[in-house]
C-alpha cells in the first residue's frame, strides 16, 4: 500500500504536497490537466511564427498570510515570481509565466499529469483511487493509506457524495453549497500598441491586462481580457470563437479603442473561476477526518484566491501531521 494520494495539482494540492513531503511523507499527486497550472494556467500560441504565452487564468496574486509570505519570498529568491506594480502595490506574478510557482512545486513531488480520478473508495486499510477508465478497483498501486481531494467544489462534490462515510455526506453538502462563477477569458495579440495603460478595469470587462508588460514576457502587444461573472454566465454556452468576438467587441466599446482585427484571437471558458464562500470553513480553511485519513482542501474552503488555496493546502498538511 502507498502512503498518501492528492487529487488536484493546483496551488492547494501542491502546497499540501510540498509540506507533507517536508514532513517526510511519500506523496503521489494526480491531475487531469496536461501540465502544471490549474487556474494559474498559461496558454501558449503561435503568433506570426513566434511562441507567445498568455496568463489566461489568475492575473496576479497578493500576500497577507505570514506562511504564504515565506513561500513567496522563496519563489522570489528562485526568480519564479516578481512584483508587478501595474496591478497594484502588492501584486505578484509568476515569471516567465503565471504557472511558474506551480511548475516549481510540481517538479519536487511525484505528479501524474493527464490522469483524471473518477472516484475514491474505502479499501480494507485505507483508500482506493479509481481512474477514469475504471482501473484501480483491483487495488495494488491505487491503494493508499490516506487521501486528499484538492479540486474545485463542483468537482469535489460527486466524489464526496459517492463515499460511504457519515463525514463525507456532510462535506458533500458543503461542496454543493459552494458554487463558482464562470469567466470567459480572451487572449488577443494586436499589430500596434493600444492607447491604454497596462491594466483596465471596466464593467462587463472586469479586467484586461497587457500580458506582454508583465516581467519576463515575450515582446509584442499581447492582451488578456476577462468578461464579468454576469457577462460570462449569460454567454456561457457560446463557442470559443463567438465568445472571443463578442468579448473583443465589449473591450473596444468599454475602452474606446477603435475596433481592430487582432493578429491572434482565442477564448477560454473557465466554468469554475471564482469560488463563492458558502462552503468556507472559517475555522480551519480545510476539512480533515483523522480516523479515516481523508481530507479536502481548496480555495473554496478558505478564500477564493491564490493565497486562500495555499493557506488551505498548507493548513491541511499541518493537520495531517498532528
Ligand atoms: C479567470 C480567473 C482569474 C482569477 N484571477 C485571480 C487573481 O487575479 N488573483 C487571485 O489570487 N486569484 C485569482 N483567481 C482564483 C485562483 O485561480 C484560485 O483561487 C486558485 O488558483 C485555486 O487553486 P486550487 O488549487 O484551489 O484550484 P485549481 O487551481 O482549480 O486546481 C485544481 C486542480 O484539480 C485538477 N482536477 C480537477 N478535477 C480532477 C479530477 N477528477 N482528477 C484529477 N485532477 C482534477 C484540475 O485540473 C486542477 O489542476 C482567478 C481564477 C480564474 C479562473
Amino acid at each position: 500500500m502507498r502512503d498518501i494520494a492528492i487529487i488536484g495539482a493546483g496551488m492547494a494540492g501542491l502546497a499540501c504536497a510540498t509540506r507533507l513531503k517536508e514532513q517526510g511523507r511519500s506523496v503521489t499527486v494526480f491531475d487531469k490537466g496536461r501540465g502544471p497550472g490549474g487556474r494559474m494556467a498559461t496558454r501558449r500560441a503561435q503568433v506570426a511564427g513566434d511562441t507567445v504565452s498568455f496568463d489566461h487564468g489568475v492575473q496576479y496574486f497578493t500576500v497577507r498570510d505570514t506562511g504564504f509570505a515565506n513561500a513567496v519570498a522563496g519563489w522570489q529568491h528562485a526568480d519564479v515570481v516578481a512584483p508587478w506594480p501595474a496591478a497594484g502595490d502588492d501584486a505578484m506574478v509568476g515569471i516567465p509565466s503565471m504557472n511558474a510557482p506551480i511548475r516549481r512545486m510540481a517538479a519536487a513531488v511525484d505528479v501524474h499529469w493527464a490522469t483524471r480520478i473518477e472516484a475514491i473508495e474505502r479499501s480494507e486499510h485505507g483508500w482506493r483511487v479509481i481512474f477514469e477508465d475504471g482501473s484501480g478497483r483491483d487495488g495494488g498501486a491505487s491503494d493508499f493509506r490516506q487521501v486528499i481531494i484538492a479540486v474545485p467544489a463542483e468537482q469535489a462534490m460527486p466524489m464526496l457524495s459517492a463515499i460511504e462515510l457519515p463525514v463525507a455526506a456532510n462535506w458533500s453538502a458543503r461542496a454543493r453549497a459552494s458554487t463558482s462563477s464562470p469567466c470567459w477569458a480572451v487572449m488577443a495579440t494586436f499589430s500596434h500598441t493600444l492607447p491604454l495603460a497596462d491594466t483596465f478595469r471596466g464593467t462587463e470587462i472586469t479586467w484586461a491586462a497587457r500580458n506582454s508588460a508583465k516581467p519576463g514576457r515575450e515582446a509584442g502587444e499581447h492582451w488578456v481580457i476577462h468578461g464579468s461573472s454576469a457577462w460570462s454566465a449569460h454567454h456561457l454556452e457560446l463557442d470559443p470563437e463567438q465568445a472571443g468576438e463578442a468579448l473583443l467587441e465589449r473591450f473596444c466599446a468599454e475602452t474606446d479603442v477603435a475596433e481592430t482585427r487582432p493578429l491572434h484571437l482565442a477564448a477560454h471558458r473557465w466554468r469554475f473561476a471564482k469560488a463563492q464562500t458558502a462552503g468556507r470553513s472559517k475555522q480551519a480553511g480545510f476539512l480533515w477526518d483523522a480516523p479515516s485519513g481523508f481530507g479536502v482542501c481548496g480555495d473554496w474552503l478558505a478564500s477564493p484566491r491564490v493565497e486562500g488555496a495555499w493557506v488551505s493546502g498548507n493548513g491541511l498538511a499541518r493537520a495531517v501531521a498532528s
